[in-house]
């Protein structure tokens, strides 16, 4: 079709960063990924989308699907991708040109925690972690004293005894003495 995106990449019109191409189908990079890596399988031939799709379509569709485990790997998915085939207005189909598309790598999620991790060092998130836990411990205390009709126990935290408390108290003792 003259004025579809991705027959005009088939054909070479328009550049992409193509990974794998035979007489039957090709792949290329998504322009705008949404994962570390995000290809698109796609038939050399004009099919609109699955709506399109009918029993005549059934080995060009089979072709795109065996090919997707090797092509993922070759792109270093090697513990598993997702597949997306965006259907129609509803399926929020952009380009009306049948296409697969293969998108894994690591979680941007992971990455974050890892970043965070290095940036804050692993003590300061166990302080973090208390801080957030005494928090929370204060929080429910509130809530427990405004809950009831007696005013809730004040809790005392044990004192943290430290090199310097145990200096303290023997000096005391001394000056006692
Ligand atoms: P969809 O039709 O919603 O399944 O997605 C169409 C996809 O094609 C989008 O993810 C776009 O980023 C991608 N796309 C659009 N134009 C190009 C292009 N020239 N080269 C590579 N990917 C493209
Ligand atoms: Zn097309």
């Amino acid at each position: 079709m003259s004025d579809c995106i991705f027959c005009k990449i088939a054909h070479g019109d328009i550049p992409s960063k193509k990974i794998y191409e035979d007489e039957e189908i090709f792949a290329f990079h998504d322009i705008n990924p949404i994962a570390p890596v995000h290809f698109m399988i796609v038939p050399k031939l004009h099919v609109g989308s699955l709506m399109d799709v009918d029993m005549s379509h059934q080995m060009l569709l089979g072709r795109i699907l065996a090919k997707a485990n090797d092509l993922a790997k070759s792109q270093g998915l090697n513990e598993g991708f997702r597949t997306i085939i965006n259907t129609g207005r509803i399926g929020h189909q952009e380009v009306y040109h049948l296409h697969v598309h293969i998108l894994g790598g690591p979680e941007p999620l992971v990455i974050v925690l890892v970043i965070v991790m290095l940036v804050f060092g692993t003590k300061k998130l166990r302080n973090m972690g208390s801080d957030l836990g005494g928090a929370v411990k204060g929080f429910k205390d509130g809530m427990k004293e405004a809950s009831s009709d007696k005013p809730a126990e004040k809790s005392v935290e044990p004192q943290q005894v430290t090199g310097q408390t145990i200096d303290v108290e023997a000096r005391r003792e001394q000056t006692k003495s």
